[in-house]
């Protein structure tokens, strides 16, 4: 008997979505972004003098973070960065949520959340959507142990204004609130970070790895007051010090700078976006109103697994949930105009 298999820590993990070793596919699956990283980060990869790789990075990232303060007008001890915004939401999960009363999210919302909860034994419910998939901010008004709200939501994609997040931020003076805003930049609407001066228990999450179109170097980071900041300092120098690389810290930094870059691929993700939801309304898909770099669709007939496997099989890759309520939906990242010509080209036959 291996007594020793006893103690091991069960998890049920988080699956992630699908990294083809084809490059031919054409990969509408993990809602990356379809356009380069700015020129300037190229650029500045290009002049890294890789000899510093022999040295720990800055364990404060600095660079990174003070750019991002300057960027977002708050001081710098307002900033944590971290590997990706999965290492800045596990990171609060392991801070913060240290009561015996659950954390609120919602049932369908990015399904890391239940895992984090679970692989730290922290004890959470999860309101349901109502039937048009938006949170009730009425769910949130009970005692809790913290809540997490994705804004826009995934995988459903629907945005909600300053007003609904200020809701759940009266009703929550007890808790601290997380907005995970992951595709904020493509939802057309403001940024919780607008309410930081008024709420002390609000913190927001970013990512570069939709808009910055910089998935692979794993940049995120969270925005709020100095006493939520330096409580997850405090846990991440207890765990790993140095969590971002060298090659992060400097090409993140060049990525702050160029905001310019930045919004013009978005705003050309946000026309392709649209006039991709219009071709798959034709085509009998029903979406809900996207305020993100993919769109959230149901064939009026036809069910989502069947067209997301006859998809795969034309090396078209989306993702598709096998959970309760959104199993007839396909979430499809929007790529270049010209990958989703050949996906509405595929989707004519089910029309
Ligand atoms: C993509 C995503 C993340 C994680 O992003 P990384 O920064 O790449 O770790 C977090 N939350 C939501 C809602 C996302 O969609």
């Amino acid at each position: 008997m291996k007594k020793w298999l006893e103690n091991i820590r069960r998890v049920e993990p988080y699956v992630p979505g699908e990294q083809p070793k084809d490059t031919d596919v054409i990969k509408l699956n993990t809602n990356e972004n379809p356009y380069p990283p700015a020129p300037q980060v190229l650029e500045a990869a290009k002049s890294m003098d890789m000899n510093l790789l022999k040295l720990y990075p800055d364990p404060a990232a600095s660079k990174l973070v003070d750019a991002l303060a300057e960027a977002h007008g708050v001081g710098s001890a307002q900033i944590f960065p971290g590997v990706g915004s999965d290492d800045v939401l596990s990171m609060i999960f392991l801070t913060f949520f240290n009561s015996d009363k659950p954390v609120l999210f919602p049932d369908i919302t990015y399904s890391f959340y239940s895992v984090w909860a679970s692989v730290y034994g922290i004890p959470y419910e999860c309101p349901a959507l109502d039937s048009d998939f938006r949170i009730r901010a009425e769910d949130y008004y009970r005692e809790n142990g913290g809540v997490v709200i994705a804004n826009p939501n995934a995988p459903t994609s629907i945005y909600e204004g300053l007003d609904f997040i200020e809701d759940i931020l009266r009703h929550n003076e007890d808790s601290v609130v997380v907005v995970d805003e992951a595709y904020i930049d493509f939802a057309g609407g403001p940024s919780a970070i607008e309410l930081l001066p008024e709420y002390e228990n609000l913190i927001v999450v970013r990512t570069f790895s939709k808009s910055r179109s910089m998935a692979g170097l794993r940049i995120g980071y969270a925005v709020a007051g100095e006493e939520l900041i330096r409580a997850l300092n405090d846990v991440k120098y207890s765990v790993n010090s140095y969590t971002l690389n060298k090659p992060a810290i400097e090409l993140g930094a060049a990525a702050v700078k160029s905001t310019e870059y930045y919004e013009e691929i978005t705003r050309r993700v946000v026309a392709t976006r649209e006039r991709a939801a219009k071709e798959l309304a034709e085509l009998g898909f029903e979406c809900l109103p996207s305020g993100t770099n993919f769109l959230f669709a149901k064939h009026r007939t036809v069910p989502g697994e069947r067209i997301f496997k006859e998809l795969r099989d034309a090396g078209i890759y989306v993702r598709h949930f096998d959970a309760p309520r959104i199993d007839d939906y396909l979430r499809i990242t929007v790529g270049t105009d010209e990958q989703m010509d050949k996906l509405t080209a595929f989707l004519k036959k089910y029309a």
